[in-house]
């Protein structure tokens, strides 16, 4: 017997048969003696809805006083999940109880709609577990010290599982989702992709990170921060499968390094097309240069990626790094307004159809070649590479978008990602 937090996405409380079908899986784990506690999403499409709903109001949605009311119309989604689960478990012979995040309370600061959880009180659903109850804990969805309902984030059910699981030191989260596992990449763009049985928590941290969107990013964080075993898989299997046979289907993200030991170099391809390029041109080159670029980009609070200089000629260089595409407008802006006079650069210019293809691997770390092997298979297909960023674990290019599915194809052939590594 243990206590283990299940997840389930959107997708899997989608309709009411759905539920039902997650209570009866619910209800085979507790019935094998665990001690359950489940964090359900909204039934998917419902946060968009109701988000939808708000614009249609105003058009001041977006903006930052607005954030507190937007959340307390989001949060609305995960509580009406909650409550039909809880009733779908009574349906099935198990008692349950449902709370919704201020209930529990999940305490997070105030940044409305991109919270961050700061502490999770167990006092109450560790007496309901005693109990012999299921817990139902509405995901996405916290309290600040003034009493206002936060959400975490879209996808932040993710991060309230693993949180939930960290506070309750549970033996294992199992998230489940409409995907049964993490693949060596998006089998929509390449067929022969392969589900990994493990993944360990860095190459996790750095896929999610790099835009593979099965977890919130902020759930593996939370994950290798308070080491929470943590395992992804379908939530599209029967119910009625065996336990043992679901506890090992899906993904295991774990902690193990010595398990990866033997595996691939590489394990997976992530791309992100959410980026865009800027270019400061003929910058002088000359101390402090990057930091007057950089730091009022930083004041903006706009996240910078991939940054690159190249070598001066005549005292000048150029300088390009990549933003979030939602800040494309603005860093131009910005650039073209004040950091470029400033800095007297010739020219300021923008490229917004770009993307980061990156390959990720623990087994990096100890092999050389890696790079210059993605390298060459990319130029095998015409693809010019326009930036290089590098970490102990992966390497990434940022390219023209219209190459991303060629150069994801071409680096998944050239690792041999569809074959089990030996
Ligand atoms: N319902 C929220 C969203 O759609 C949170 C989640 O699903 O994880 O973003
Ligand atoms: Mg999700």
């Amino acid at each position: 017997m243990a206590l283990i937090v299940h997840k389930y996405g959107g997708t899997s409380m989608g309709s009411a048969e759905r539920i039902r079908n997650v209570a009866k899986r619910v209800a085979k784990w507790a019935r094998a003696g665990h001690q359950m506690v489940v964090v359900p999403s909204a039934m998917s499409g419902e946060t968009n809805r109701l988000l939808g709903l708000a614009k249609e109001l105003s058009p001041a949605v977006g903006s930052p006083e607005l954030n507190r009311e937007l959340d307390m119309i989001a949060a609305t989604g995960e509580q009406v999940s909650v409550g039909l689960l809880a009733i779908a478990l009574q349906a099935e012979g198990v008692e349950a109880v449902s709370y919704t995040g201020w209930q529990v309370p999940v305490a997070t600061d105030s940044s409305f709609t991109k919270a961050r959880i700061e502490s999770i009180d167990d006092t109450r659903v560790r007496a309901d577990l005693a109990a012999g109850k299921v817990v139902v804990i509405a995901g996405f969805q916290g309290v600040d010290e003034d009493q206002n309902i936060t959400t975490l984030g879209r996808g932040g059910s993710d991060t309230s599982a693993v949180a939930i699981a960290a506070a309750l030191k549970a033996a294992e989260c199992l998230i489940y989702t409409d995907v049964d596992g993490v693949y060596t990449t998006d089998p929509r763009i390449v067929p022969e992709a392969r589900r990994l049985h493990t993944i360990s928590f860095e190459e996790m941290l750095e896929m999610a990170s790099l835009g593979s969107k099965i977890l919130q990013i902020r759930s593996v964080e939370f994950a290798g921060k308070y080491r929470v075993p943590l395992r992804v898989l379908s939530s599209f299997t029967p119910w009625d499968i065996s336990i043992e046979e679901e506890a090992k289907s899906g993904t295991l993200i774990s902690f193990e390094e010595d398990e990866k030991m033997e595996q691939a170099v590489v394990s997976g391809i992530a791309f992100n097309r959410d980026e865009a390029k800027v270019t400061l041109l003929g910058v002088p080159d000359k101390p402090g240069i990057a930091f007057q670029i950089l730091g009022p980009v930083a004041d903006a609070n706009i996240d910078i990626d991939v940054i690159i200089q190249n070598v001066s000629h005549d005292g000048k260089t150029d300088f390009s790094f990549t933003v979030h595409r939602n800040d494309y407008a603005r860093t131009m802006e910005l650039l073209e307004k004040t950091v470029g006079p400033a800095t007297q650069a010739a020219k300021v210019v923008g490229d917004a159809r770009i993307c980061k293809v990156s390959i990720v691997g623990i087994g990096m770390r100890s092999h050389v070649g890696v790079a210059s092997k993605m390298f060459r298979a990319l130029s095998e297909e015409g693809i010019n590479i326009q930036m290089i960023s590098t970490s102990e674990i992966k390497t990434s290019v940022v390219i023209d978008e219209k190459y991303m599915e060629l150069a994801v194809r071409a680096l998944h052939r050239a690792f041999e990602l569809e074959q089990i590594p030996t």
